[in-house]
């Protein structure tokens, strides 16, 4: 059984942690996330993955770059998952390999 987890992370105006995306490197400090995060210009997400052989773990990682990492790790065509934020809130979303580039 294939199971993704992703995590929205929230802007930490206490935390000093620089967001880096692991895939395409735009880094923002918590102040510039959550103004831009507020906005709805970016989200950065933690995203890990579990199956039978192995399990990986992306984090951060940026919108723009969520759909290529979650079909990287998903042999399905069409892959479901759950985004779940902080505040209990959570996000169905469906990425589809057709849509891919
Ligand atoms: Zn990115």
């Amino acid at each position: 059984m294939n199971s993704n987890t992703i995590n929205l992370i929230e802007p930490d105006a206490s935390s000093a942690r620089v967001l880096k995306c692991c895939v395409c490197a735009m880094a923002y400090n918590q102040e510039d996330y959550l103004v831009l995060k507020d906005v709805g210009k970016l989200s950065y997400f933690d995203f890990s993955f579990k199956n039978e052989e192995k399990t990986a773990s992306v984090s951060p990682v940026c919108h723009f770059c969520l759909k290529e990492v979650v079909l990287k790790h998903n042999t399905e065509p069409e892959v479901r998952v759950v985004i779940s934020a902080k505040d209990g809130k959570t996000f169905n979303c469906v990425f589809y390999e057709s849509d891919k580039g």
